[in-house]
């Protein structure tokens, strides 16, 4: 009874010394086929572990409605039954797929998620890919205009046999912007979410900002320049997360809509804007079109960045990144550790 009563005192009297304000971060490994990260400034760290639950839930959720490797997921149900007639979809994927076809208007068809209708036929981990004949008899099908949404029956439908849809393109920044409102909500001033390429931070690290370190897209250990970020979202797509080689041609996971084949008009991309899943429906952009008229689109976009690595090895940079427009990173400053991306699942 006594060793009870003390029990429950020094219980107490925990409950009564205020948890010390700590960072609180977690990995998580294999939703979405990548590396979950959640780093946030928390004043009672236990609170922050629930934050970072519910964050992990919530991408969880996202994965089973979103994923194409999920036969039960809605966008594979979509997938099997939108050519034969129209399908009723939750509010949260028919919004989720009008943003992407807005996203494909902006960066004037780059961004498709049609593009599945010939990427299926891709798998980079066995090194699979379509023959010519495969892809020029698929590549009718891959047009975002065969994607119709009637918001009266919240239904979606496609206007032709083949179609093929598939989220990956953004879903994972759209799952950062999820983590990024249930943190906001719940009063984080401090916090970065990272899911794969795609990430955003609210607020600094006090007085500092966050400074995200761009790589080398043959030598992940190098940093080919950094940039600071206070609450900002920023994507990079690289043609080395997902690839093979093949006889000198490199066959990576960014699919050019128009041909059916991989894009490769740079080595990296990492755009910089308010929300992931503009980062995300941003950051496919130049593989597709070229350094030049992706810059073109960007900079015509006030709350855009980017910047772009060329196949010879240029760094260029949207004009609110060139010298004097943007405060200069500051060299001293290490880039914030965001742990490298687990090799896909996918
Ligand atoms: P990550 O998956 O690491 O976030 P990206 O943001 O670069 O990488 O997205 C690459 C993914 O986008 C591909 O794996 C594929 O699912 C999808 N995708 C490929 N080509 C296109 C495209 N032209 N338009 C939209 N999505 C695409
Ligand atoms: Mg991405």
């Amino acid at each position: 009874m006594n060793c009870c009563r003390s029990a429950l005192l020094v219980a107490g009297m925990l409950a009564a010394v205020p948890a010390h304000a700590q960072w609180v971060s977690r990995t998580v490994d294999g939703i979405m086929g990548t590396r979950i990260y959640v780093e946030i400034w928390a004043d009672d760290p236990a609170k922050g572990e629930a934050a970072i639950d519910a964050v992990m839930d919530e991408m969880r959720h996202i994965d089973e409605t979103m994923s194409t490797y999920k036969p039960t997921s809605e966008v594979s149900k979509v997938n099997a039954l939108a050519a034969k007639q129209p399908v009723p979809i939750s509010l949260e994927l028919f919004k989720l797929l009008a943003t992407a076809l807005e996203y494909s208007r902006i960066t004037e068809g780059a961004f498709d998620i049609t593009y599945a209708s010939v990427g299926y036929m891709y798998n980079f981990r066995e090194r699979k890919r379509p023959t010519e004949q495969q892809i020029a008899a698929a590549l009718p099908a891959v047009n975002y205009r065969h994607v119709l949404l009637d918001a009266k029956t919240q239904t979606v439908r496609f206007s032709q046999p083949g179609v093929r849809i598939d989220l990956g393109g953004i879903a994972k920044g759209y799952s950062v912007d999820c983590g990024i409102e249930i943190l906001l909500a719940r009063g984080y001033k401090h916090a970065l979410v990272n899911a794969g390429g795609d990430s955003r931070v609210i607020g600094d690290r006090f007085g500092r900002p966050w400074v995200v370190g761009i790589r080398h897209p043959d030598h992940p250990d190098q940093v080919i320049t950094r940039i600071p970020l206070v609450d900002a979202a920023f994507s990079t797509s690289g043609d080395y997360e997902r690839y093979f080689d093949e006889d000198g041609v490199r066959y990576h996971h960014i699919i050019d809509p128009h041909t059916g084949h991989s894009a490769s008009k740079v080595r990296s991309a990492t755009v910089i804007a308010p929300t992931a899943t503009r980062t995300d429906g941003l950051s496919k952009t130049a593989f597709v079109l070229g350094p030049e008229e992706a810059m073109r689109i960007y900079d015509k976009l006030d709350d855009v960045d980017a910047v772009l690595v060329t196949p010879d090895g240029r760094i260029l940079y949207s004009k609110g990144l060139q010298p004097g427009a943007a405060v200069a990173p500051d060299a001293a400053t290490p880039p914030t550790a965001i742990p490298p991306a687990a090799p896909s699942t996918h």
